[in-house]
């Protein structure tokens, strides 16, 4: 019932910066110099800070009768933003967008249908363009999509032996985040990043280097435009925003393009068959109901929507993180 209280009490943290000016001290600090860093109200700061260290986000230090604060460690490694596994983008996204939408979630299960249109005032028939109904929204999205992988992208990439592939095509590759998980995992592959031609633009002025040699970009829209031959396609976090039908037009246009002896290589969070968990997922599917046209699935769905096009010889393997891998073959 009050899980909502917890979930605040970390975006406020993040929003007014208590953890980053605890990181950037040398010592612990007490409610009043705190209160006086971020610039906020002295009663408000120390109900916060109190609050944080019932949550175990904050250690407590006694000196003279005075009260001190400095970060725990995990508040340290994913609440801070310079930490390189932030969640800090993450947090801000769901404090900022996914909060708002989820106000609207009992409008979401009566209508079966997301709420950009209530939280936001913007229509969805064109789905994208809602997520990116500014430049700014679509920079959040981007840095949401991207940290997660700096935290379980190897996991993901090393589930199966992606080795053969040395063509790679990741179809919506966004960031570019996993994009570099798989030149690292795999010195000999090259990786092309096919998404929506702004989404193309951000990445190269935000997030991938001239260093990444072995990562170039591919502007289209995967539902129309011709596909790079590949011999792996990776389609990470793609079809759990669209239907069984948008996923199938978008599998058969993939199967077209793919090599002979390729794959596909599906990255989602997997349902157990019999949809009893794991709860996060579970959580993630209404998530996916008031943001997008999608669902999460099991292992079984992905198969035969891969099946329903082609693909072959279809596995999956659980990383035991959140995201899972199913890879699908054509025959050569
Ligand atoms: N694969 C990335 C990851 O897991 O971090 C991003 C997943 S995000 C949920 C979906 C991606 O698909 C976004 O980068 C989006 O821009 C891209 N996308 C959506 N519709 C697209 C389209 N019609 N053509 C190409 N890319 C598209």
């Amino acid at each position: 019932m009050e899980g909502f209280l917890i979930s605040k009490t970390v975006f406020s943290s993040c929003e007014l910066g208590v953890f980053d000016v605890l990181l950037a001290s040398e010592r612990p600090l007490s409610a009043e110099e705190i209160s006086q860093a971020i610039g906020a109200s002295l009663d408000g700061t120390q109900r916060l800070l109190s609050a944080c260290t019932g949550l175990q986000l904050l250690n407590t230090h006694q000196d003279k009768g005075r009260v001190f604060y400095s970060n725990t460690e995990q508040a340290s490694v994913y609440l801070t933003r310079s930490s390189p596994v932030s969640l800090y983008q993450s947090i801000q996204y769901s404090s900022r967008t996914i909060y708002l939408c989820w106000h609207y979630l009992t409008d979401a299960v009566r209508e079966g249908r997301n709420q950009y249109e209530k939280a936001f005032g913007v229509t969805s028939n064109d789905l994208f363009q809602a997520l990116y109904r500014s430049d700014e929204e679509m920079l959040k999205f981007m840095q949401l999509m991207n940290s997660i992988w700096n935290i379980c992208g190897k996991d993901v990439v090393t589930a199966f032996d992606l080795s053969p592939f040395k063509i790679i095509c990741d179809l919506g590759g966004c960031s570019g985040a996993l994009a570099k998980q798989c030149t690292s995992a795999y010195p000999e592959c090259r990786v092309t990043i096919f998404d929506l031609p702004k989404v193309v633009h951000t990445s190269r002025e935000h997030f991938v280097t001239e260093a990444d040699q072995r990562i170039s970009f591919h502007e289209g829209d995967f539902f129309k435009d011709p596909l790079p031959k590949a011999d792996l396609y990776i389609l990470a976090r793609i079809l759990h925003d669209w239907t069984d039908e948008r996923c199938i037009e978008l599998l058969s246009r993939v199967y077209k393009a793919c090599k002979p002896g390729g794959a596909v290589f599906l990255v989602e969070a997997l349902l157990h068959e019999d949809g009893s968990g794991p709860v996060t997922v579970q959580l993630y599917s209404l998530n996916m109901l008031v943001q997008t046209e999608g669902k999460e699935r099991t292992a079984a769905q992905y198969a035969a929507l891969l099946a329903a096009v082609g693909f072959t010889d279809i596995q999956h393997r659980l990383t035991g993180k959140i995201y899972d891998a199913v890879l699908g073959h054509k025959e050569t």
